[in-house]
């Protein structure tokens, strides 16, 4: 847990983001007094009250000069925490330093047969469109030796290879050069099941899988 702090019109407050994207305010931090709270603040319509909220629950104790905050409170986010604090509508990644807002982490699960897993898994199939890619598919699949990277099945029917390609880096599908590094060798099985999920499943996700179903 990383504290940020932040200081101006000499209000001093410090928090941490946590994992859903709130942001707490520490005890011991300070917020502007009433007259220093900008009309900007009610842009945001719950602000004002959320304000009002804080000092009549006695999370915030009128100091004279300025509000503390006398225990810690969650704020939905970096901004509205900031916004209270400073009485005006703000960019609270910005203010605490926060970075670049990351993306939501989020999974999605696919049966087998549903549309979406079929999609990803055939989405592959561009890579036997051109004439390089092609070239890559079988450089890739011979330095893995036909074998599926992750459950070592190596299958052999009428003098070919059951064994397909999988795209490690799909969004890259198409928009520029695919590298061999892009590519792995998997059994249709395991090419299978490393598309039930979004993001998809790693090879080493779909070697566990497949050890725990033996
Ligand atoms: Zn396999
Ligand atoms: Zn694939």
């Amino acid at each position: 847990m990383e504290i940020h702090e932040s200081e101006s019109k000499s209000v001093r407050a410090s928090g941490y983001s946590n994992e859903k994207g709130k942001f707490i305010i520490l005890k011991g931090s300070f917020a502007v007094n009433d007259n220093q709270v900008q009309s900007s603040l009610s842009e945001k319509p719950k602000r004002v009250p959320l304000r009002k909220e804080l000092i009549t629950t006695g999370k915030m104790i009128d100091r004279g000069d300025k509000y503390e905050f006398v225990e810690n409170v969650i704020f939905n986010s970096p901004s509205e925490a900031a916004s209270i604090v400073w009485g005006s509508n703000l960019n609270g990644r910005k203010v605490f330093g926060l970075g670049e807002e990351l993306l939501p982490s989020y999974k999605l699960y696919f049966e087998i047969d549903s549309t979406k897993a079929i999609e990803g898994y055939k989405k592959d199939h561009v890579l036997s469109i051109s004439e390089r890619d092609r070239k890559l598919v079988k450089a890739r699949k011979e330095q893995d030796d036909f074998t599926c990277q992750a459950c070592k099945v190596r299958i052999k029917i009428n003098n070919k290879f059951v064994i397909e390609c999988h795209h490690l880096n799909p969004i890259s599908l198409g928009e520029r050069e695919t590298k061999i590094e892009d590519l792995i060798s998997l059994c249709p099985t395991c090419h299978r099941i490393a598309h039930m999920r979004e993001p998809m499943y790693s090879v080493t996700e779909v070697a566990e899988i497949k050890a725990s179903n033996k």
